[in-house]
């Protein structure tokens, strides 16, 4: 447990927020952490995120970090308390959709793509922004855009990792002023992971998502 508080205490210094990462792990080892005070976890599967709600203390705050398909938006839309992982207006429908049918508001953050990988998901800052021009999003009542996740290409090269992590933020001031000026919650970066957070850290990020480093190698 050592290592929880060692990055806590590194996390509070710049006043960024612990998403533990909990997938594949057993409910007993969240207990464990619930029990020390931790109340954010992410998750990366449907199923499993709503089958540990279900088994789990209903305070706890639920983070779907990893893709989500729009057909699976339902069985988390009750209770989830932040998608990360946002990469389309479709996704964003069936969001706003299901939370208006849940009775409430769900926050979610745009995935972008930052890293030199070709991965799948996230989006690019020219269809990001193509997005965010969608008249049809001011429909939306039932979200709330919190910001921006991304996720750095796996690497030892520290300066690239910068550069990407630099990127985002910068976006995200961009974007801040462009078209979230006057609503007081786009304000979220998710960034950095196990391997990465402290430089994500330095690089301005609200929310870190870490898992083996605490809980163990998956
Ligand atoms: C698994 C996962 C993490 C945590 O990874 P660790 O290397 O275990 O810290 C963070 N973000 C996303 C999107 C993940 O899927």
């Amino acid at each position: 447990m050592n290592i929880y508080n060692e990055i806590l205490e590194e996390l509070s210094l710049y006043n960024a927020k612990l998403v533990l990462v909990s997938k594949t792990k057993p409910v007993d080892q969240i207990l464990n952490f619930y029990d020390l005070g931790q109340r954010d976890f992410g998750e990366n599967r449907v199923q499993e995120m709503a089958a540990k709600h279900e088994e789990l203390p209903k305070d706890i705050l639920w983070h779907q970090i990893g893709h989500l398909q729009k057909n699976k938006v339902k069985y988390i839309a009750p209770f989830v308390h932040l998608i990360h992982s946002v990469d389309s207006l479709d996704l964003l429908k069936e969001i706003n959709k299901r939370a208006k049918s849940n009775n409430r508001t769900i926050d979610v953050l745009l995935q972008i793509k930052i890293a030199l990988e070709d991965t799948k998901f996230g989006l690019s800052q020219e269809d990001c922004i193509f997005l965010l021009n969608n008249k049809e999003l001011n429909t939306l009542q039932n979200i709330r855009i919190c910001g921006l996740m991304g996720m750095a290409t796996f690497t030892d090269d520290e300066d690239e990792i910068i550069r990407e992590f630099k990127s985002l933020k910068d976006f995200h001031s961009k974007l801040k002023s462009e078209y979230f000026s006057d609503n007081d919650y786009f304000k979220e970066l998710s960034m950095g992971m196990s391997s990465d957070y402290k430089l994500a850290l330095r690089e301005g990020a609200t929310m870190v998502r870490i898992g083996s480093l605490i809980m163990g190698s998956r």
